[in-house]
């Protein structure tokens, strides 16, 4: 039996990828390639270029393939892009979704783990964040990915398709071979932008906002390293195929960062001077988001290990280093052609 990964050849696909071949899992890598990156993907795992909304194809990959499960990583998550063009994002991620649902309908396919997202609950009402908190999206980003949740939710109940949907923070940080790491054209994440000026490619990291009510007037965030993320999926994986029961998890190190401390630390890890400036406040911007994770903790048995801001930052930076134009690099160690 083999696993399918919708998006895994995208950042956190990808180092859930390598995260599933490194505990000798067979798996599926179902990608269009739009934002993913074919070299992000061993030739190890099988690769099929497809788009979700192309039931059949996805209905002819998990018959030929013999899939058990479903790992759904791949939709549109760019926040300001989908308050520009929400149909773009209805059309993708919700539309895609339904798709995906459908052919694990036809093809008996009924376990499902979803790549969620912060973005779901808005404005938080207390910090840490609980799963049980309001859900008040604040971007259609946000907005699809909790519809997609609750598609799954209807999918279960109808056809009995269990769903484990983990919410992320703030993603960072590089698998530890160095092959794989973050590579998003175009680049709006705060850590691979400040690591790119480390490199001398920008000429400044922008601080969007210094008035926030927060220690040092900047936002702070929950970074969580993706291969902790990685390890979260697995365990989900387990527990749908051990104990065939749906849950919603958060999943963040439960300790939050202010961008100012995130770029001060990179100064540190990197030994170079980032030149910071000063700017307006970026629309939708909560000023603090931290998980809670006890949940993930308790009930899947998740404990991320990589928790240092340090560590997170210096994984980033040697993928940053080794890759500074990230898989378009002529240092690129694996071009697609060894497996890790
Ligand atoms: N940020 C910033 N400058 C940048 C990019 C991001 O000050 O060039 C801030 C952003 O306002 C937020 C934090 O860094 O408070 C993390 O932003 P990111 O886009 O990395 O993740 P998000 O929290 O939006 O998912």
């Amino acid at each position: 039996m083999k696993v399918l990964v919708t998006g895994g050849a995208g950042y956190i696909g990808s180092h859930t990828v390598a995260a599933l071949l490194e505990r000798g899992e067979q798996v599926v890598v179902y990608d269009h390639l739009e934002t993913g990156h074919r070299e992000a993907v061993p030739d190890s795992a099988l690769f099929v270029e497809g788009d979700i909304r192309d039931v059949q194809k996805l209905e002819q990959t998990m018959k030929d393939y013999e899939v058990d499960a479903v790992i759904h990583f791949a939709a549109y998550s760019l926040v300001g892009e989908s308050m520009q063009n929400p149909g773009k994002y209805y059309e993708n991620n919700v539309y895609g979704t339904k798709c995906l649902l459908e052919a694990m309908v036809r093809q008996q396919v009924k376990r499902i783990v979803f790549s969620s997202t912060a973005a779901v609950y808005g404005e938080p009402v207390q910090i840490p964040i609980h799963e049980d908190d309001p859900i008040v999206p604040t971007n259609a980003y946000g907005e699809t990915k909790l519809t997609m949740e609750r598609m799954m939710r209807w999918y279960e109940t109808a056809h009995g398709i269990h769903f484990i949907s983990l919410r992320y923070f703030n993603a960072a940080g590089a698998h530890a071979s160095g092959e794989i790491g973050e590579d998003h054209q175009p680049e709006t994440h705060l850590i691979p932008l400040v690591l790119q000026t480390a490199l001398g490619q920008r000429s400044h990291i922008s601080i969007f906002g210094e008035d926030y009510p927060t220690e040092d007037g900047t936002c702070i965030r929950d970074y969580i390293h993706v291969s902790d993320l990685a390890d979260a999926h697995i365990l989900a994986l387990d527990a749908l195929r051990s104990q065939s029961r749906s849950g919603i998890y958060n999943l963040g190190n439960g300790q939050g960062f202010s961008v100012k401390q995130v770029i001060e630390t990179a100064r540190e890890v990197t030994g170079r001077d980032i030149p910071a400036r000063m700017e307006d406040r970026r629309a939708g911007d909560p000023a603090v988001l931290v998980a809670s994770s006890e949940k993930a903790r308790n009930e899947l048995g998740w404990k991320p290990s990589r928790t240092d801001l340090r560590e997170v930052l210096a994984s980033a930076w040697e993928w940053h280093v080794h890759h500074p134009q990230g898989y378009a690099s002529p240092s690129l160690i694996r071009k697609g052609g060894e497996s890790s």
